[in-house]
C-alpha cells in the first residue's frame, strides 16, 4: 500500500515551514508588545467542552468535529478552535478569580472535518489572542488592530475589515424572532436554511445559496439596545482613529454561537472562495456559561495557511532564508574526516565572520564531478574542495559555483 497524508492534511516543507515559523514569531513579538502572554493547551479536550461553548447547532459541532473514545471510553475531540480550550484553562487555573484581566495568545493545529478545497483543510494552524476581563470598546479595537498588525508584519496590507454587532442577550432575542418571521415568509429555502431556521436563524444571513432571495432583510443594527449601539459606535470611532478602513457588514454573523456584540472578519481579495484571513469578536457570556466568574472576553484567530497564501503576493517569501549555501567536497575519499571536522567548524563559526551560511557535505563514495553536480542542484554559491596536494600546504580549493572560477586558499583564512 502507498500511504498518503490523510485527506485535507498536508506536509509542509522548507520555505513554507519557514514561512509558518516566521509568521508565528512575528505574531508573538506583536502580542508581547501588547502585553499578551502565551498559553499552550492540549490538542484534544473533552468533546462536550466544544459542544457547549461553540453551540450544538453550529456546523463545527454538527458535522466537523473529530471525536473519538480513549481506552477508558472517555469521549474526546481534537480541538476545532482555540477559544474553548483557553476559556477552560482560564477557569481551571482560577484566573477568573486571581487574574481576571489577562491577555493571552496561542498558536497551533486545529482540526475540522470540512470538505477540503484551496484554503480549507482538515488540519490547519491558527494563531489567536484573547483579552479577558474588559468590557471596554478599546479592548475590541485593540484586538482588531492586533489582527491587522500581524497581517501587515508579513506585508499583507490590502485587506477588507468587516465589522458588525450581534447585540446582547437583551436585544438579540427580538432580532432573532423578527428574522424567523422574515425567513418563514420566503419560499424555497435550501435544506441548510430550513434546518437552521429552527436551530440557528442568524446563520441564514450568510447562506451563499439563498442570499439572492433575501431582500430587505431585517438588520441587527435596527434592534441594538442603547448600550450595544454605543459600544459599537465607540469601537468604530477607535479603529477609525488609528486609520483602519472598515465596512459595517450586517450579514456578518460568524459560525460560532458564543459571540455577543462585536464580530469582525478580515478578508483578502488575493484569495478565492475561502477569503477570510482572520476573524473574531466578543464573547461576554462564555466564561460564565462554562462555570467561571462572569468575565467578558474579546479575541480573534487567524488561519496561518490562508495568511501565507495571501503572503505569496506580498513579497514576504522572498525575504526568507537568505543564507548563502556552501558545499564541502572531497577530491580524495580518505579526506572525509578532515572535511567533516572543517564543516562542523564552519557551521559553528561562519565564513569570514558571515554566520548566515548553510553548510552541506561532505559526502563520501561519490566522484568529485557528482559532488559538484549536487552542489549546483542545491544552489550552492561556493564549493570548498579538500584535495591531498593543496591540503599538504594547509590549503583548500574554493570554487565559485556561479562563474566556475577556482582558487587555492589557506584554511586559516576562511
Ligand atoms: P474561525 O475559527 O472559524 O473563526 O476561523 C478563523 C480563521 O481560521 C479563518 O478566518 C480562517 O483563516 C481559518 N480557518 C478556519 N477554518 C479553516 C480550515 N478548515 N482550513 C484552513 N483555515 C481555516
Amino acid at each position: 500500500m502507498n500511504y498518503k497524508a490523510p485527506r485535507g492534511t498536508h506536509d509542509i516543507f522548507g520555505i513554507n515551514a519557514l514561512g509558518l515559523n516566521v509568521l508565528e514569531q512575528k505574531a508573538r513579538q506583536i502580542f508581547i508588545k501588547h502585553g499578551f502572554e502565551e498559553v499552550r493547551t492540549p490538542i484534544f479536550e473533552d468533546a462536550s467542552l466544544f459542544t457547549r461553548s461553540i453551540g450544538e447547532a453550529t456546523d463545527i459541532v454538527e458535522k466537523e468535529m473529530y471525536i473519538f473514545e480513549d481506552r477508558k471510553g472517555r469521549k474526546l475531540a481534537l480541538r476545532p478552535e482555540g477559544t474553548a480550550s483557553l476559556v477552560r484553562a482560564y477557569i481551571e487555573h482560577r484566573l477568573d478569580v486571581s487574574f481576571p484581566s489577562g491577555k493571552f495568545f496561542y498558536s497551533g493545529e486545529m482540526f475540522r472535518y470540512e470538505r477540503p478545497q484551496a484554503g480549507r483543510y482538515r488540519q490547519f494552524c491558527q494563531i489567536g489572542a484573547e483579552f479577558y476581563g474588559s468590557l471596554s470598546p478599546s479592548a475590541d479595537a485593540e484586538i482588531i488592530m492586533l489582527a491587522c498588525d500581524v497581517l501587515s508584519s508579513i506585508g499583507i496590507e490590502k485587506v477588507n475589515v468587516h465589522v458588525n454587532s450581534l447585540g446582547c442577550q437583551k436585544c438579540r432575542p427580538l432580532f432573532r424572532e423578527t428574522l424567523v418571521k422574515y425567513f418563514t415568509s420566503i419560499d424555497d429555502l435550501c435544506q441548510d436554511c430550513l434546518r437552521r431556521l429552527q436551530t440557528n436563524p442568524l446563520r441564514l444571513l450568510d447562506c451563499k445559496i439563498d442570499s439572492d432571495k433575501f431582500i430587505n432583510v431585517p438588520k441587527m443594527d435596527d434592534f441594538l439596545c442603547d448600550d450595544c449601539k454605543e459600544h459599537f459606535n465607540l469601537v468604530q470611532n477607535l479603529i477609525r482613529s488609528v486609520n483602519c478602513t472598515y465596512i459595517v457588514d450586517p450579514k456578518l454573523v460568524r459560525g460560532l454561537d458564543y459571540y455577543t456584540r462585536t464580530v469582525f472578519e478580515i478578508r483578502s481579495n488575493a484569495l478565492g472562495a475561502q477569503d477570510a484571513l482572520a476573524a473574531g469578536g466578543r464573547y461576554d457570556n462564555l466564561v460564565k456559561e462554562l462555570g467561571g466568574q462572569d468575565t467578558p472576553v474579546v479575541g480573534f484567530a487567524l488561519g496561518s495557511e490562508r495568511v501565507l497564501m495571501a503572503a505569496q503576493h506580498s513579497g514576504f517569501f522572498s525575504t526568507l532564508n537568505k543564507n548563502e549555501k556552501v558545499f564541502i567536497a572531497i577530491a580524495d575519499q580518505d579526506l572525509i574526516s578532515e572535511a567533516f571536522a572543517f564543516s562542523i567548524k564552519l557551521i559553528r563559526n561562519g565564513l569570514k565572520g558571515n554566520n548566515d551560511i548553510s553548510v552541506f557535505g561532505p559526502v563520501d563514495n561519490k566522484s568529485l564531478t557528482a559532488q559538484l553536480r549536487f552542489a549546483d542542484k542545491i544552489g550552492a554559491s561556493k564549493t570548498i574542495i579538500f584535495a591531498k596536494a593543496e591540503l599538504g600546504e594547509g590549503k583548500v580549493l574554493v570554487k565559485n559555483m556561479i562563474d566556475k572560477t577556482q582558487n587555492a586558499v589557506f584554511i586559516d583564512q576562511l
